[in-house]
């Protein structure tokens, strides 16, 4: 099945506003003729900005996390109306810097999910192992328990905005890729587990991105894969002739 591939930037906490809006602009300026969807996950106060200099441009701005709660008192959180009035059309939910440095168990991620497909947020869910569980050869374990616990009793009417991004630990921000033969086989292992828990049709046109240590010398390897349709980028993403070359790839 042919599917549009996307690829999204995570800026994590980098940039100052001045860059920020110049590299939303850059992008913006170097996205119009692409085939792929594109997409920016930047720091919460730049949002609003960073959607002044993507307007009517091809890019989509999105947050990096949101709460699962609608409103109240949950300081420091950010709701999913509240990305949506801020201009987001994507979220990131799960990341693995979150799940490890933050401590989000997949019962917090998928509260998380349900709250950004809810709101009509392009919800780009993260999975992957640990360097140490793909040596015990867990791999498959956990992106299985990742995806049962985190994608259980979704919104059905608003799966079609569901992203899953593979996103191997031990290759996040390290320069370790995977090779696209493992990224291949973690991927169609996901989709294979999307089509039990959601169905064949759902997972035949869900995108899957991968994610960690996606650079522009290797992206078109990656993205040649059947079951590889985009990335998550986020080091590659702060330059954006890097980060447009990827988009070219894709
Ligand atoms: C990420 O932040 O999701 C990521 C994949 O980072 P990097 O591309 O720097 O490995």
């Amino acid at each position: 099945m042919a599917r549009k591939k996307l690829v999204a930037g995570n800026w994590k906490m980098n940039t100052t506003l001045g860059e920020a809006k110049s590299l939303a602009a850059a992008v913006a300026a170097g996205s119009t003729a692409s085939a792929a969807d594109v997409a920016v996950c930047v720091p919460y106060p730049w949002l609003i900005p960073v959607a002044e200099s993507l307007r009517g441009s091809k890019v989509g701005l999105g947050a990096q996390n949101c709460s699962s709660h609608k409103s109240g008192a949950y300081t420091g959180e950010v709701s999913t109306g509240m990305l949506l009035e801020a201009g987001c059309r994507y979220v990131i939910v799960g990341h693995s810097e979150r799940r490890h440095g933050l401590g989000e168990t997949d019962a917090v991620v998928n509260a998380k999910a349900k709250a950004a497909l809810a709101a009509g947020l392009r919800t780009i869910f993260c999975v992957g192992e640990l360097l140490a569980e793909r040596e015990a050869k867990q791999t498959e374990a956990v992106l299985e328990r990742q995806i049962r616990h985190g994608l259980r009793d979704l919104p059905t009417d608003r799966l079609a905005n569901l992203v899953v991004a593979y996103e191997p630990f031990w290759a996040i921000g390290t320069g370790k890729v995977a090779t696209p033969e493992q990224a291949q086989e973690a991927h169609a292992f996901i989709r294979k587990e999307v089509s039990t828990l959601l169905g064949g049709t759902l997972a035949g046109s869900l995108p899957i991105l991968y994610g960690g240590s996606v650079t522009a010398e290797n992206a078109a390897s990656l993205f040649a894969r059947p079951d590889v349709d985009g990335g998550l980028v986020g080091g590659a993403s702060l330059k954006a002739d890097s980060f447009l070359k990827i988009v070219g790839a894709a």
